[in-house]
């Protein structure tokens, strides 16, 4: 598989596939490259009772509304994999499963697409490579030589897995309150949460609808250069989904202080005290999953590529999409990927032109 082409999209999760809507409407020449076999991105590798934070009517990719899930006011990550899949088809996407792209360099005026199935020669590639893929956990001490198991919310499937275990969630966002609530359903699993600064949850009747306001809104007022209005981070950091909500109200989500270190058999806090556990669940976020663009020399703080909207400022030829609030507001959910998506094919047509 190799060819000349106007445009390449790396990576075939939702903000792939909105990258191929706009272009397919723009009548561009492209490919999808994505790592996974099968669609779907991120969602199919997340823990089984996942819900989404939004309706489905506010999780919808441009030109489809994600349908209802029946009985669920807040769809499940299997409802999100099957919309994603009928979304391909019913856009007739040109997505290529499994190719791993190793690699982009220059290549005169175009950029070359290096894969394990061959390489593109394209115009302009945009990069929507999502964060899943690059979990990141803090440096604590005593890492190296507690005994138990550590692994990150990539790796949490079901509590049923830690059945008669001492498990510490580390933590202070969605994931972590999110996991917390799962496990402390679920009998037989002796549970401590331990964040950073006391959690902060959002009020009750907030979900993503109003944070995706509160992102537009952040987003108009610095455009028309007003005060920024603090956007998402203002209202809290955590979602009371149904279940958290629920685990909240039954005392179950009481956390502590984060712990200094790890020790052999557990943790240890600052004044001394400890917990014995036998496994580490960090649910300390993600990183942008950019290796693949190493090569063109971008890399700048935080392990982003500066930007100007979704377009990398050093390779006008390269647009970045989803990964966080950097490439567009909410542009790292379902709802908010459409429009910086549009965006960048806007630009990615004007510069082919
Ligand atoms: P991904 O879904 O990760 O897709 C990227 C694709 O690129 C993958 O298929 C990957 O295999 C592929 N890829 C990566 N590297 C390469 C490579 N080198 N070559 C080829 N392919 C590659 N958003 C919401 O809107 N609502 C929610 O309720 C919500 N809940 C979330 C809950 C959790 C726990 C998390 C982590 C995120 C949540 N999000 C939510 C945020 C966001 O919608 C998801 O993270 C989503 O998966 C991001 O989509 P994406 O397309 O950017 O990345």
């Amino acid at each position: 598989m190799t060819g000349a082409i106007d445009v390449v999209v790396i990576g075939g999760g939702q903000a792939g596939l909105a990258a191929g809507y706009h272009l397919r409407r723009n009548k561009l020449d492209f490919v999808v490259l994505d790592a996974q076999s099968a669609p779907g991105g991120a969602w199919q590798h997340t823990w089984d009772s996942l819900h989404l934070f939004s309706p489905a009517a506010y999780s919808s990719l441009p030109g489809r509304i994600m349908p209802v899930q029946p009985g669920q006011e807040y769809p499940d990550a299997g409802h999100v994999v099957r919309y994603l899949t009928d979304y391909e088809h019913r856009y007739d996407l040109p997505l290529h499963r499994p190719v791993r792209v190793h690699t982009v360099v220059r290549d005169g005026d175009r950029l070359r697409v290096d894969t394990d199935a061959g390489h593109w020669s394209a115009r302009a590639v945009v990069s929507a490579t999502g964060t899943w893929w690059r979990p990141f956990v803090p440096a604590v001490p005593g890492q190296g030589i507690f005994a138990g198991r550590q692994l990150h919310t990539t790796g949490y499937r079901r509590p049923s897995e830690f059945t008669g275990q001492r498990v510490v969630v580390v933590g202070g966002g969605n994931s972590a309150a999110q996991i917390t609530a799962d496990l402390a359903g679920h009998d037989g699993i002796d549970l401590t949460w331990a964040t950073q600064r006391p959690p902060r949850f959002l009020a009750d009747d907030i979900d993503g609808r109003a944070l995706f306001d509160a992102a537009t809104a952040r987003r108009r007022a610095l455009d028309e250069g007003r005060t920024d209005t603090g956007g998402v981070a203002s209202l809290g950091d955590i979602v009371a989904v149904p279940p958290v909500r629920a685990a909240r109200d039954a005392g179950l989500l009481k956390a502590r202080p984060m712990f200094e270190s790890l020790t052999a058999h557990g943790v240890r806090w600052s004044d001394g005290t400890t917990a014995r556990a036998d496994t580490v669940i960090w649910c300390t976020g993600f990183r942008p999953a950019l290796s693949h663009l190493a090569a063109l020399g971008l890399r700048g703080t935080h392990g982003h590529i500066a930007t100007d909207g979704t377009r990398a400022l050093g390779e006008p030829r390269l647009h970045l999409l989803g990964y966080g609030d950097w490439t567009g507001p909410a542009s790292a959910t379902l709802i908010g990927v459409g429009r910086p998506a549009r965006d960048a094919v806007r630009q990615i047509t004007d510069l082919l032109a």
